[in-house]
């Protein structure tokens, strides 16, 4: 049975179907990602089943975020676009004067690292997995985080995996 575009229901080519570099677009058509950089249109990013950032890249910030993003980090749509990932993520380094990805502690920061190569190669990253001090309140606590990328056209995708309380 021919596979079709998770969001507008037409068949997709069998090249579609085989994205090496699509591990997180994977059943949506090309004709629907040419429309995720509209973040007025965000039908595109919520037919992702997993929490999803869109960012672009200079300067890098977020420019979407899906619903099940927003819901995972608890905020609305305003204190996502134009922040840092960082700053999405109340990692404590994007509090500093410097801010996220310029202060030192930023250096070997592995998200960072993942989301500059995604841009600068195009090839998408699979499980990145690291611990970032998270900012919550007034406390600081060690987070596991993990995320894959994808680069579509200009932009790249930041999909979350883990984020929850390192055990
Ligand atoms: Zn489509």
């Amino acid at each position: 049975m021919a596979q079709v575009c998770r969001t507008c229901k037409t068949a997709l080519n069998p090249t579609q179907t085989n994205w090496t570099r699509h591990n997180i677009t994977r059943g949506i058509c090309r004709l629907c990602l040419l429309r995720l950089g509209d973040s007025k249109n965000t039908e595109i990013l919520d037919a992702i089943d997993a929490p999803v950032l869109l960012m672009q890249e200079t300067p890098r910030q977020v420019s979407a975020a899906n619903k099940r993003a927003l819901d995972l980090f608890d905020k609305d749509l305003v204190n996502i676009e134009g922040h840092r990932g960082g700053q999405v993520f109340d990692c404590i380094h994007s509090f500093t004067e410097a801010g996220c990805g310029k202060d030192t502690n930023c250096e070997s920061c592995k998200i960072k690292t993942a989301i500059v190569e995604t841009f600068t190669t195009g090839n998408a990253f699979d499980a990145v997995s690291t611990h970032l001090k998270i900012k919550k309140g007034d406390d600081t606590i060690i987070y596991a985080i993990q995320v894959s990328t994808e680069k579509v056209d200009n932009l790249a995708l930041v999909r979350i995996d883990k984020y929850e309380k390192a055990k």
